[in-house]
């Protein structure tokens, strides 16, 4: 549902820099979503920063980069931040981690001068998205929690979008282990304060979040006292905005949002 933009909101967002959720709004699974591309680059032609933030911490951030040129998009190494390099900022250099995530953890702790052990004890467990997740690295997950180690989740997404389906997400995963540990976990992505730091110090004019996501996305607009710009192409349809901020602007893709505001 396309939405007509108020004056003052447009004009508004035709400045700053705008923060731009990666799944679900620009492609699901990495798979672009059409127009998303395209999208981005006219926001960049008309002089609009632009800044990533996923809370998918699973990929290296060459991945991510690699993934925004397959969607056409011209992006610096500087556009991007992810809840693996919030998570990373939550530890001091020289601290101990087990990381159960996929690859992105290891490399951002491994560039915060965070020690990667494979064994309790450590000072962190720290749990992000990926395929491999069973009974024993549960186990040994929640034995080095309990054994005094901090408990840290790189976002709390309940789901992943791909094009066929939703995956579970990152918090499903987490929420097993802090169940076990019975710890209440420390998170780092969107809307959390490791991630809005890491976000705030890359860019001071940030004139409005997008995401697919209002518990995540549109609560970090709330927290940066934004607004919010839904789309519903990822894991809220139309007939299903549940929970978090509600919208300050609503459309069917990034494509659409972006067309409303630079048209007019
Ligand atoms: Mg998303």
């Amino acid at each position: 549902m396309a939405q007509h933009i108020a004056r003052s909101v447009r004009d508004a967002l035709l400045r700053g820099t705008w923060v731009i959720d990666l799944d679900g709004v620009v492609w699901l699974a990495g798979v672009p979503i059409p127009g998303s591309g395209e999208a981005v680059n006219r926001l960049k032609d008309a002089g609009i920063g632009v800044l990533f933030a996923t809370n998918n911490a699973e990929p290296t951030r060459e991945e991510l980069l690699g993934r925004l040129v397959h969607a056409g998009i011209r992006v610096e190494v500087d556009d991007l931040v992810s809840s693996a390099q919030a998570a990373a900022a939550m530890l001091a250099p020289g601290s101990t981690a087990l990381a159960y995530a996929g690859p992105g953890v290891p490399q951002a702790l491994a560039e915060r001068a965070v020690d990667i052990v494979r064994e309790a004890p450590a000072d962190a467990v720290v749990i992000g998205w990926a395929r491999q997740f069973d009974f024993d690295l549960l186990s040994d997950a929640m034995a080095a929690v309990r054994g005094g180690a901090r408990l840290i989740g790189t976002n709390e997404d309940p789901t992943h979008p791909t094009p066929d389906r939703l995956l579970p997400g990152t918090g499903a995963l987490l929420a097993a282990v802090a169940t076990a540990s019975e710890r209440v976990p420390e998170v780092a992505g969107k809307p959390h304060r490791a991630m809005m730091e890491l976000i705030k110090a890359r860019a001071t004019d940030i004139s409005v979040v997008v995401g697919d996501r209002p518990t995540t996305d549109g609560v970090l607009a709330k927290q940066l006292d934004v607004p919010y710009a839904l789309v519903l192409s990822g894991v809220t349809s139309t007939d299903a905005v549940i929970g978090g901020s509600s919208p300050d602007l609503q459309h069917g893709n990034l494509a659409e949002l972006v067309t409303a505001v630079l048209d007019g």
